[in-house]
């Protein structure tokens, strides 16, 4: 062979090769401009107001109830994330729920992050203004309040990606004290007594240059149900002092996404008299904002190369009595002309940390399945996100006849949740988690 003959073989070499690169490139949807790496990690953080216009009707119990006042501010509030390669979005804002088919359309209200890496999940406050519309007549929601709360978060998104700056972060966990089965002061399982998730784990990113506080971004799960069914007022429920303490603290704003709730209720529930509230939200708050700083404190501060997000599609057949009573009547806003309810679950990695999303209320046994198949120190799990399925009972437990199942998509919601895990964790399923054994 003569040597223009070598020659010309590997330029047509060269040439195949980068084709080749161009079309994983292109399936990849790697920018080309930012296609050689990532860069240090940037983040932003921006809150909107999510306050109704009054009277307006409340959520969270068996019927609704007519609010004049409010009592703390419900917010939006966005931490946007961006390694030079991957932008995403964590949204959490303090309402009862907000179903897939509201997600969709907000996450597009906005171009600064792409809407696929757009997670909006909810705080589940049942003082919060009527957006299940399960106990209500039919059209008790006012579509003219979820458009407007849509719009707020994507505001919120806009103007996080705008404010984005170098960063530390730091991932930090504490136990929440375990006493006879519950967390005194703080949290009990009525559906399961004594299996409960004592777990707070936080996130916290630190102005690079400067060293202040941006956001404090906590994981615990507990129903924001310290106020009762005959309390009038809108309001985050115990979180509004947890936000309040943790940011006087720490600095920057705090975002709290709800872990195990289902079936987890507050040490005390469903207080009416005025007398009580003040004592028993406060209490409540400071055993959670105890945990928090304490996990904040044991912070550990990590080099993030680079940050990962996928998602996959979740079906969750809808065959639970109440559930089908209500699709069928008309009371619940949610597209399952089918019986099925189609939403998503995403995987966030961040270095030693993974952030899990479900479309709904996991009970502690379901988390410690997933906690196991997540399998890292950092195992964050963001309930309440993308969609509402209600409770995810788990499996060995589910008793069709049960008020939590009955609130729940069906006896297929943790098989499905399982499921979507293993997919996005390439795990084939997890070992029998020791609280089960
Ligand atoms: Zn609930």
């Amino acid at each position: 062979m003569t040597k223009d003959h070598w020659e010309q073989a590997a330029l047509e070499l060269r040439d195949r090769a980068r084709a080749a690169s161009r079309k994983l490139r292109h399936s990849l949807r790697v920018p080309a401009a930012v296609a050689g790496g990532p860069g240090p990690l940037r983040a932003g953080v921006a809150t909107r107001d999510l306050t109704p216009a009054l009277p307006v009707h409340l959520d969270g119990y068996w019927q609704l109830r007519r609010a004049e006042r409010v009592r703390d501010t419900p917010r939006a509030r966005a931490v946007v994330l961006d390694d030079g390669r991957t932008r995403v979005a964590l949204v959490v804002s303090d309402l009862i729920a907000f179903y897939s088919q509201w997600v969709e359309p907000a996450r597009g209200r906005q171009s600064a992050v792409p809407a696929a890496n757009v997670l909006l999940a909810t705080t589940h406050t049942h003082s919060s203004p009527c957006l299940l519309g399960m106990f209500g007549p039919p059209g008790s929601v006012d579509m003219g309040y979820v458009e407007w709360a849509g719009g707020q978060m994507a505001e919120a998104i806009a103007e996080a990606a705008a404010g984005l700056r170098p960063v530390r972060v730091g991932f930090g966990r504490a136990e929440l004290p375990i006493v006879g089965g519950e967390i005194p002061g703080f949290a009990r399982n009525w559906h399961n007594p004594g299996v409960i998730d004592p777990a707070v784990l936080v996130m916290r990113l630190l102005d690079a240059e400067t060293g202040a506080g941006l956001a404090t971004v906590v994981n615990l799960g507990n129903h924001p149900d310290v106020l009762g069914d005959r309390t009038v007022e809108v309001s985050c429920d115990f979180l509004a002092p947890v936000y309040e303490a943790v940011s006087g603290r720490l600095g920057g704003e705090t975002l709290v996404f709800q872990r195990a709730l289902g079936g987890v209720e507050p040490i005390p529930q469903g207080l009416n008299d005025p007398a009580e509230l003040e004592a028993g939200l406060s209490g409540v708050a400071q055993v959670a904002t105890r945990a928090v700083l304490e996990a904040a404190e044991r912070a550990e501060f990590v080099e993030v190369p680079r940050i990962t997000w996928r998602t996959t599609e979740c079906r969750f057949p809808i065959t639970s009595g109440e559930a089908l009573k209500a699709y069928a009547s008309g009371l619940l806003p949610v597209e399952a002309a089918d019986g099925v309810q189609r939403t998503e679950m995403a995987l966030l990695e961040l270095g030693p940390a993974r952030f899990l999303s479900v479309p709904g209320e996991p009970h502690p046994e379901v988390l410690a399945k997933l906690s196991d198949m997540l399998g890292c120190p950092y195992d964050f799990v963001l309930a309440m996100a993308q969609d509402e399925v209600g409770y995810i009972v788990a499996g060995e437990l589910f008793n069709p006849a049960g008020i939590q199942e009955l609130l729940s998509a069906g006896r297929d919601n943790e098989r499905v949740v399982l499921a979507a895990a293993s997919r996005l964790l390439g795990v084939d399923g997890y070992r029998q988690p020791t609280c089960l054994r």
